[in-house]
């Protein structure tokens, strides 16, 4: 007997048909003599349509009520799938994020988790019942409803599963692992049976949308064990016991295992970027740092950074990239800063999309972004920026090119799968 917790997000809880196959597998897992729990996301789209009705009834919208209204849609999922459970004869309750209670901080609509109680559950769960818990959702230390930031429900289960210290967290979606990039916009994308930790980890942060940034890292600190897998399956389809998605796996495991690696792990890439640029910056000391401390004081993630030093003396360009949702505040903040920092022009573009190669193999492999800036090049794909990291490279191109681009570059380093 082994302890799973299972996540099933919001495309496999469209509807009453699609949580009665669910409940389905929820209640084979609970027949195959395992304790079970699961994390629900709310239906596909409702998320968004309560986020909509928030900006529609306050542009400036407070953020703790905000929290509110978004934490609804896993509330509905969760007692809906409840119901159906009992309906098929199982014994099942759900859990709101106050009641367990999911302790978070009191950063609303971004909150992070501080601590699982467990006890309750534990003792529900051992006498069978099946612990049923909306995603996504948290309490405040005042509180309050807390949410945890889009695709939130990734970490709340695999929170879940730190806590009642679970043998594996089941993540179901609607794609059957983690492929070298995504498979619904590559044909010849490869499903990979085993992924790192750190591979998943920088594939998330640079894109990857089919785990939650949060929920790898708090994975690999906690050490909890992550399948990837699909929900829409029969029951002909092989148990989930028998491992077939796609494992998060530390290095370790995977140099013990005899998986084929090649350099690239996966491709992913990321729309929501927008390029920002300062013509003739002033290129003296203090320059630079004027124009990026206002960004981090106001909380505004730069990511990529170039720095051109201009014909005439004296004079720099500087470029970098910064969240589309953030780009009206960094292009007001830096407006009103145009005297101080000196600079001549303020230009900004969000029709750029990063796209990013991950691969552990590269610590040990020369030549990697050399490969992708030819392969582009070839396909006379302009590159605006770059940034690397020990196990990535980044380019920002033209958003209109980023399916070409994704596709070439999976060619180039040998990821399609056999036709
Ligand atoms: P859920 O609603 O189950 O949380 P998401 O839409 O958040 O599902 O994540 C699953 C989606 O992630 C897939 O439908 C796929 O389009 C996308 N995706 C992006 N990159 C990858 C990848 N490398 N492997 C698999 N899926 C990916
Ligand atoms: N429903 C939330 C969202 O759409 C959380 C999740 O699905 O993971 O962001
Ligand atoms: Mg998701």
């Amino acid at each position: 007997m082994a302890r799973i917790v299972m996540k099933f997000g919001g495309t496999s809880m469209a509807g009453s048909e699609r949580i009665r196959r669910v409940a389905g597998i929820v209640k084979r897992q609970q027949e195959a003599g395992h304790e079970v729990a699961v994390v629900v996301s709310a239906m596909a789209g409702e998320t968004d349509r309560l986020v909509n009705f928030c900006r529609e009834a306050n542009a400036l919208y407070d953020p703790a009520e905000y929290d509110v209204v978004v934490a609804s849609g896993e509330q509905v999922t969760s007692g809906l799938l409840a119901l159906t459970l009992q309906a098929m004869g199982c014994k099942a309750r759900s859990w709101l994020g106050w009641q367990i209670p999911v302790k978070t901080d009191d950063a609303h609509a971004k909150a992070r988790i501080e601590d699982i109680e467990a006890d309750a559950m534990l003792a529900s769960m051992a006498a069978g019942e099946i612990a049923v818990i909306p995603g996504f959702q948290g309490v405040s230390p005042e509180g309050r409803v807390t949410t945890l930031g889009r695709g939130g429900s990734d970490t709340s289960a695999v929170a879940v599963a730190a806590a009642v210290k679970a043998d594996r967290c089941d993540i179901y979606t609607d794609v059957d692992g983690v492929y070298t990039t995504d498979p619904r916009i590559v044909a010849k994308a490869r499903k990979l049976p085993l992924v790192t930790y750190e591979e998943m980890l920088e594939l998330a942060s640079v894109g990857s949308k089919v785990l939650q940034t949060r929920s790898v890292s708090l994975a690999m600190k906690e050490g909890v064990r992550v399948q990837v897998l699909s929900s829409f399956i029969d029951e002909t389809a092989p148990a989930a016991d028998t491992l077939p998605g796609t494992m998060i796996v530390s290095d370790e495991e995977l140099e013990g295992s005899d998986m084929e690696r090649q350099l690239i792990t996966g491709i992913a890439a990321d729309k929501n970027e927008a390029k920002v640029t300062l013509t003739r910056v002033p290129d003296r000391p203090g320059a630079v740092a004027s124009v990026f401390a206002p960004l981090a004081d106001a909380n505004i993630n730069v990511d990529m950074i170039i720095q051109n030093v201009a014909k005439d003396k004296g004079e720099t360009d500087v470029t970098f990239t910064v969240p589309q949702s953030d780009l009206a505040r960094a292009l007001a903040m830096l407006e009103e800063r145009k005297e101080a920092i000196g600079y001549f022009r303020l230009i900004s573009d969000d029709n750029v999309t990063k796209v990013s190669v991950v691969g552990v193999g590269m610590r040990s492999h020369a030549g990697v972004a050399s490969t992708m800036f030819k392969t582009l090049a070839d396909r006379g794909i302009n590159i605006l920026a770059i940034s690397t990291s020990e196990i990535k490279v980044s380019v920002l191109i033209n958003a209109d090119e980023t399916e070409l681009a994704v596709r070439v570059l999976h060619t180039a380093y040998g990821l399609d799968a056999a036709a």
